[in-house]
């Protein structure tokens, strides 16, 4: 009896790659801590053949059966749920291959995954709520429901809105003066750097910017956007990120200081087209795989984003940047992928998320109770410079106050599919405040109409 070449042939290849599969999902996880790469995967071949030979067996076995029961016509029934049998078994051989051809993909993909958190503010009220004692400060319960979110990210990053003079007076708007606690939360929460030229970055005067930056750096963070002087800029800008084998370049730039004048030494990035355009062909020199432009811009409270800041979008992409990120109207604004013409004719295209909005503040104005978080996989085959989108999206949050009986309040950053999945995850969160949230909800997924990450 005749066995079809094409069959078995492709009955090893499939079967084969669904050993293969699982020998690399077992092996290489009891390999890799024991022996080099090369070794691991010499083992992981070695376990592939042999089990390549098994499966061939197997199918010639399994072919031969068929023909034989195709003579009698007792044993139709049986032969009809053999045949189903095999359809199945091909199914979840087509499914196995899927699966390991992502397993193979994954395998020789870089992997990096950002998330940009909006403005941090510290106003008053979430100074008095902060504090534990005279002179004690703990924002560490601020962001406990963001902080499984945040930990996810390769790099977490946000935009500090606030100085940090290291001693009181501690105050809020205008000023913004906060203890340097809230660094310490926003270390534990997840973030990994913080950005720091905006209109507050000159709020406690010099002392304060130098201040700030080395609270910032001892706590661990990567910073950038005001430097202690020249030096430091020169030595520490474009900041260079390496990580899961990206090298990325992060600048940032704020339109203004409220009026308050940046006192020598320090330093604080501000939006000039000619800074910006030596700035980015010095990162562009770095060769870095991906550059990443924050911009602190726009009108507060517009919903929308203005021509200036598509205009000034257009200008970074042009001189390098892949993506470009804004804060400080307080409110989301759109997320684009915007398009330009390049000087050698050709056209780029990059992502620019307007604004983020609030991540966690005491403003009332309408839609300033929340913001977005922005999440985006960097994807880059082993080896190869070429970063493309993977997986990206938002997830919206909601700044919550919460009164205990004493009337003392706590304000929370909350991920707000995680508590509409469950309105238990916040003790003692009144209807009238998930109302409130849900309102925001609202209003922010009509208008933005963005894909929003399931977490
Ligand atoms: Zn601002």
């Amino acid at each position: 009896m005749a066995i079809s070449p094409r069959l078995c042939a492709s009955a090893v290849k499939i079967n084969s790659l669904r050993l293969c599969a699982s020998a690399v999902k077992i092996n290489p996880l009891r390999l890799c801590g024991k022996y080099p790469p090369n070794l691991t995967f010499f083992a992981v071949k070695m376990t592939i053949l042999h089990k390549i030979q098994r499966s061939s067996m197997h199918h010639l076995f399994y072919k031969l059966q068929i023909p034989n029961r195709q003579s009698s016509v007792a044993n139709r029934t049986s032969q009809v749920a053999n045949r189903k049998s095999y359809i199945v078994h091909r199914k979840s051989s087509v499914v196995t291959l899927l699966l390991l051809f992502g397993l193979t993909l994954s395998a020789q993909t870089d992997t990096l995954r950002l998330i940009f958190a909006g403005d941090i503010m510290g106003h008053a009220p979430q100074i008095t709520s902060a504090m534990t004692a005279k002179d004690q400060y703990d924002y560490t319960p601020c962001f406990k429901y963001v902080k499984p979110i945040l930990e996810q990210a390769d790099i977490a990053i946000g935009n500090l809105e606030l100085t940090l003079p290291g001693k009181p007076p501690y105050t809020g708007y205008p000023m913004f003066r906060s203890p340097n606690a809230l660094a310490s939360a926003l270390k534990s929460a997840g973030f990994d750097l913080l950005v720091t030229a905006n209109n507050h970055s000159n709020d406690a005067r010099g002392p304060g910017v130098v201040n700030t930056i080395e609270v910032l750096r001892k706590e661990g963070f990567l910073q950038t956007g005001t430097f202690k002087d020249i030096r430091d800029r020169s030595t520490l800008y474009p900041l260079m990120i390496y990580k899961n084998g990206f090298k990325i370049a992060l600048l940032n730039y704020t339109y203004d200081t409220n009026g308050v004048p940046t006192e020598a030494p320090t330093v604080v990035n501000l939006i000039d087209n000619e800074q910006m355009a030596a700035d980015l062909a010095e990162a562009r020199a770095r060769k870095p795989h991906f550059i990443i432009v924050v911009m602190h811009w726009g009108l507060e409270y517009q919903l929308t984003e203005n021509a200036v800041q598509r205009e000034q979008a257009k200008f970074l992409i042009k001189n390098g940047a892949d993506m470009v990120i804004g804060s400080h109207p307080h409110v989301v604004q759109p997320i684009r992928m915007e398009r330009v013409a390049m000087p050698d004719g050709s056209e780029k295209e990059a992502l620019v998320v307007y604004s983020l909005g609030n991540f966690i503040s005491n403003q009332q104005q309408p839609n300033t109770d929340g913001g977005i978080l922005f999440q985006v996989d960097l994807l880059k085959n082993k080896g190869n410079p070429q970063v493309r989108l993977g997986e990206h999206g938002i997830i919206p949050i909601w700044r919550y106050i919460h009164k205990n009986a004493a009337g003392k309040s706590t304000f929370y950053a909350l991920p707000i599919s995680r508590v509409e999945q469950n309105d238990k995850l916040v003790p003692g969160m009144p209807l009238t405040a998930q109302s409130s949230m849900a309102k925001f909800a609202d209003g922010l997924r009509k208008r933005m109409k963005y894909k929003e990450l399931k977490i």
